[in-house]
C-alpha cells in the first residue's frame, strides 16, 4: 500500500537494558520522541518538504538534552563538543554537511546552510561554525552544551580505556536507581543520535543525522553521521535513510548508500535491503546500530541490530508508533 506521507525517526541505538529503565525515564523519552514526531508531521500534513520536515524533527531532538545532539551532545577525550549532522533532498541528492562544530545550537541547521548557501557539501571545524555565525545561525558557549553526566560518561570512558558508542550502558556496574523527579539528570538515561527520514505529498524523500559522535573520541574524528551515503542518504528513486551506531563500521560498509544500491541494482525491497546491511553485513562484524528508512512508496524500515533503538514513525496509513527495545 501507497503511503503519502512517510516520517520516521530515531534517537539512538545501543545495549538499553530494559532492567534499567523506570517507567519515568522511558515516558520522557516516548514523550520526546513523540513531540519530535508530532512537529515533523505537521510540516508533511500542511503539504510542507519531506526536506523541512526531517529538519524540523531534528531541531527538536538535538534541543532535548536527552539525546546525544546538540544541547546534551558527549564529550571528546580532551573535553570539548564536537558535533557531526548532515541533511540529504532525495529529489536530486543535494546534500549538506557539518562535522566537529563546537558552537552552532542545531547543526542540522548548519548542514542546511552548507546545502543550500555554498557550492561544498561538507564543511568541517571552525569553519563550519563559522560559516554558521555569518549567516545569523544562533550559537552557544561551550556551557550550553556541557552538561554534568555526560561529563561523568567521559571518565567512565577513559577509565575503561575505550571509544563508547554513547546508548552503551557501562556494563560491569549497574546503573543507580534514579528518582523519577531525578530525571532527566541520569547520565544512563541520556542516549542517543538523532535522526529523520520523510516521504512528503509530492513523493519527495530526505533524510537528517545529528550527533556529538562517541564518548571519548578522539579530537577532530568524524563518524558517519555526516558522511553522504554512509550515515545519511536520500534519493527519490530508491530511499532516505538515517544512521545511528558506531561510525567507524558505518563508514567502512558505507551503509546508506549500500542499502540504496541493494535496491537500484538488485531490485529488493527496503526491508530486505536493511535486513542484509544491518544483521548480515553489520552484525557479524561488530557493527553495532541501526537505521530508520523509507522508501518511494512511503514505506518504513527500523533494523536495529543492538539491543534498543529509540524510534518513532506514522504514515497515512498508519498512527503513530513509538518503539525503544525489540518488541
Ligand atoms: N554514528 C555516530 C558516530 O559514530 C554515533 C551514534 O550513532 O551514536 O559518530
Amino acid at each position: 500500500m501507497m503511503n503519502e506521507l512517510a516520517l520516521a525517526l530515531h534517537g539512538g541505538a545501543g545495549t538499553i537494558a530494559r532492567a534499567r529503565m523506570t517507567a519515568a525515564q522511558e515516558q520522557a523519552y516516548r514523550e520526546a520522541l513523540q513531540a519530535a514526531l508530532e512537529i515533523g508531521y505537521a510540516v508533511l500534513e500542511a503539504g510542507g518538504p519531506a526536506l523541512d520536515a526531517v529538519e524540523m524533527a531534528v531541531r527538536s531532538l538535538e534541543d532535548c538534552p536527552l539525546f546525544n545532539a546538540g544541547r546534551g551532545a558527549v564529550f571528546t577525550h580532551d573535553g570539548h563538543h564536537e558535533m557531526d549532522a548532515a541533511i540529504m533532498d532525495g529529489r536530486n541528492r543535494a546534500a549538506g554537511a557539518v562535522a566537529g562544530v563546537r558552537t552552532v545550537q542545531n547543526p542540522i541547521q548548519a548542514a542546511r546552510l552548507v546545502m543550500e548557501h555554498t557550492e561544498h557539501v561538507l564543511l568541517a571545524w571552525p569553519g563550519a561554525d563559522e560559516l554558521a555565525k555569518e549567516h545569523g545561525l544562533p550559537t552557544q558557549p561551550a556551557a550550553y552544551f556541557f552538561t554534568q553526566h555526560r561529563y561523568d560518561q567521559l571518565q567512565e570512558a577513559i577509565l575503561e580505556g575505550r571509544v563508547r558508542l554513547d546508548h552503551s550502558q557501562a556494563v560491569k556496574e549497574p546503573a543507580p536507581l534514579v528518582e523519577p523527579g531525578a530525571f532527566p539528570e541520569d547520565p544512563k538515561k541520556k542516549m542517543g543520535t538523532v535522526g529523520a527520514v520523510a516521504r512528503d505529498r509530492h513523493g519527495n524523500l530526505a533524510a537528517a543525522t545529528s550527533t556529538g559522535g562517541m564518548t571519548n573520541k578522539r579530537y577532530s574524528r568524524i563518524g558517519d553521521s555526516p558522511v553522504i551515503g554512509a550515515g545519511t542518504f536520500a534519493d527519490n528513486t530508491t530511499c532516505a535513510i538515517s544512521c545511528t551506531g558506531h561510525g567507524e563500521f558505518f563508514l567502512r560498509a558505507v551503509v546508506a548508500h549500500d542499502i540504496s544500491c541493494l535496491m537500484e541494482y538488485r531490485g529488493l525491497s527496503l526491508a530486505e535491503a536493511c535486513r542484509i546491511v544491518v544483521h548480515d553485513k553489520l552484525a557479524p562484524v561488530g557493527g553495532e546500530g541501526g537505521l530508520v528508512a523509507v522508501d518511494a512508496a512511503g514505506n518504513i524500515s527500523l533494523p536495529f541490530n543492538s539491543e534498543g533503538m529509540y524510534r518513532a514513525s506514522r504514515t497515512s496509513n498508519s498512527p503513530l508508533q513509538i518503539g525503544i527495545y525489540a518488541e
